[in-house]
């Protein structure tokens, strides 16, 4: 009986052990983590009418008290490299980087590979039905995810003209850009039907290079829905079954800025079985909210 009573009780114990596991946190020693981040560096693709990305030595010596010394200053754009949008970019009066609940930031995400068409077409633009063909074959994109969009470009990086289709700058480079993007119709689909909280391009921009009215941006960035550009590694992701951490620096006033994004692949199935599948570890937690949290930073 004793024996039976401790068998129960260790049940009961290792049960609580799991769940606590699955539900409440990442297992991060179990977990394979992808870095979607650029380095900074002075061939950092920016914007043609911006300015590359400095690191200025400021100190780089041994000091007279006998220890060394090393300090930099950065120069860069707001909208250079691996980088955020925040809603004023293109929506006036919107959440300014600073502003942007954390929440917002962090969540399974989904990847979405149209790398085969923007292969065949640099002016590709991602439609809806590229999205509804994705969820015919992984199912339903959940509410609330983290959009990832795989058009392949990163491989170019750093090679503007591969990139950018130009290595022009000014305002000839703009008009001469020839790389993908979201369709509009689709970004408003993203919008209205699932409720994504951000979504991310492994290109210098959420629309096609040759866009002149960037709606794309507008339609996601008036919604509060953050855009994560020049993205990178996103062939080593899957569909889905991921979390995305996506932390850029908390500039006061921000219009976007540098960000540091990564990938938390959880192990295989048998830990989170399931759980994999539908959502991240990131969702499950916030599962019970209604959405992203609208509150503001500080
Ligand atoms: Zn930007």
């Amino acid at each position: 009986m004793a024996s039976m009573v401790i068998a129960v009780l260790g049940l009961v114990l290792s049960l609580g052990c799991a769940s606590d596991r699955s539900r409440n946190h990442i297992p991060w020693e179990q977990s394979r983590i992808v870095d979607l981040t650029h380095s900074f560096e002075s061939d950092t693709i920016v914007w043609p009418t911006e300015q590359n990305f400095k690191l200025i030595v400021q100190h780089a010596e041994d000091t007279p008290g006998g220890y060394s010394y090393a300090s930099n200053r950065v120069e860069m754009p707001e909208h250079g490299g691996t980088h955020i949008d925040a809603p004023i970019h293109f929506s006036k009066g919107k959440q300014t980087l600073d502003q942007i609940p954390i929440e917002r930031l962090t969540g399974a995400g989904v990847r979405i590979d149209i790398a085969e068409q923007c292969a065949r077409d640099r002016d590709y633009r991602i439609t809806v039905l590229d999205l509804e063909q994705w969820e015919t074959k992984h199912g339903r994109i959940p509410d609330h995810v983290i959009v990832i969009l795989n058009t392949g470009y990163a491989r170019f990086w750093p090679k503007r003209k591969d990139y950018l289709g130009t290595d022009l700058r000014g305002q000839d480079g703009v008009r001469a850009l020839h790389f993908p993007g979201l369709h509009s119709d689709a970004a408003a689909w993203l919008v209205r039907e699932r409720h994504v909280k951000a979504v991310g391009i492994d290109t210098a921009s959420i629309d096609y290079g040759q866009s002149t009215k960037f709606e794309t941006h507008v339609v996601l960035l008036s919604q509060n829905v953050p855009v994560f550009e020049n993205l990178a590694n996103l062939h080593d992701l899957s569909a889905r079954g991921f979390d995305v951490i996506a932390l850029p620096m908390k500039i006061a006033g921000g219009t976007g800025g540098p960000l540091r994004i990564i990938a938390v692949v959880p192990p295989s199935p048998q830990l989170s079985g399931h759980l994999q599948q539908e959502s991240g570890f990131l969702n499950l937690r916030q599962a019970s909210d209604p959405g992203p949290r609208e509150t503001t930073g500080q």
